[in-house]
């Protein structure tokens, strides 16, 4: 039995392959996939052909925010049946090295993530995928908003970094997908008193919407400096060396910074005497570890609302077409879906 799965051959441009439907092994299920989201790891990869040390150098098949349903179980597999609605984590871990043991898998060298190279992604009709890195979707919750798990984990995992309380006064520095997620998960997590920084006037409506307190349009460095000393935490999601040096100032003494963006040089500048004399720390997040079970919890509940992230929607044969226009609206896109 054959399936669909798009790969991308060469730098911007998606090719169509008929390949085999995989075989579930004895703990794995086989998921008819059903959304997939794009990230921005897929964009940069499609327009670069790399990131970092992590070059694309054959054809390779993007797409790691995913749901879909499972149509097959292995032998062993107890915890999911066939017509089971799924999210499914997609970083597999080695499960035996020190940092799989500690829990801190996120960490693990032989991590198996899907859409960096050279592991496949799932912008495919069928994938396989190991049975617990598959998360049931409460049944008031979408398959798009269970592909959001992705991201989702990702902020949890910043805010679960941090001591977050209703007093404390909280900056996000960029609020693209990752930036969203983080405003979400902390208002989940109990914070209240939210400034946003962006350079999109859209993203930052959409902020308030969801529940930022004060949304500021970064139009010039200058509009910072009102802000410094003031806040508790804070997260820096735009992966962008000018915000990531702004944290030092922006910190209250004793506050915590928290870098999740990536940004595009290697060595940035911090002032560290400043950061010295505040007793401020500065956190990191590599993806997360053991946040879906959250995530499912928290879309169960109702209080999160993923869905208004979605700009837009393509199918499977569109994906040139999404790619480019991810790439042509970065003001105003928040999240573009892929409906397999
Ligand atoms: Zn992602
Ligand atoms: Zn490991």
């Amino acid at each position: 039995m054959k399936m669909k799965a798009v790969y991308l051959e060469k730098i911007k441009h998606f090719e169509t392959k008929e390949i085999e439907i995989p075989e579930p092994g004895p703990e794995e299920v086989l998921i008819k996939v059903k959304m997939v989201g794009i990230c921005g790891s897929d964009v940069h990869y499609f327009e670069n052909g790399r990131i970092g040390e992590f070059v694309v150098n054959k054809p390779l098949i993007l797409g790691h925010e995913a749901a879909g349903e499972i149509v097959k179980v292995g032998k062993k597999v107890k915890n999911l049946k066939p017509g089971d609605r799924v999210a499914m984590e997609p970083g597999i871990p080695c499960r035996k090295c020190r940092y799989c043991k500690s829990g801190r898998y996120n960490l693990c060298p032989e991590v198996k993530f899907w859409a960096t190279p050279p592991i496949d992604g799932v912008f495919t009709e069928y994938t396989v995928h190991p049975a617990d890195f598959c998360f049931k979707i409460p049944k008031n919750v979408s398959f798009e908003e269970g592909a959001m798990f992705e991201p989702l984990s990702v902020g949890l995992w910043a805010t679960e970094q941090v001591d977050l309380k209703p007093e404390k006064k909280i900056a996000i520095l960029g609020v693209g997908t990752i930036g969203m997620m983080t405003l979400i998960s902390s208002i989940a997590n109990g914070a209240t008193n939210i400034t946003v920084f962006d350079i999109s006037p859209y993203k930052l409506e959409k902020s308030e919407e969801i529940g930022a307190k004060e949304a500021v349009l970064v139009d010039s460095k200058e509009k910072f400096e009102k802000y410094y000393g003031q806040f508790d935490i804070v997260f820096e999601a735009a992966g962008n060396e000018s915000t990531i040096s702004q944290i030092p100032y922006l910190l209250t003494k004793g506050g915590e910074g928290v870098l999740i963006g990536l940004p595009s040089k290697d060595d940035v500048s911090l002032n560290i005497n400043m950061l010295i004399s505040k007793e401020a720390k500065i956190k990191t997040v590599f993806r997360y570890a053991n946040m879906y079970p959250r995530a499912v919890e928290l879309a169960a509940s109702g209080k999160i609302k993923l869905k208004s992230l979605i700009t837009k929607y393509y199918n499977l044969n569109q994906l040139q077409e999404a790619f480019e226009y991810v790439i042509n609206n970065r003001e105003k896109v928040i999240k573009v879906m892929i409906k397999i």
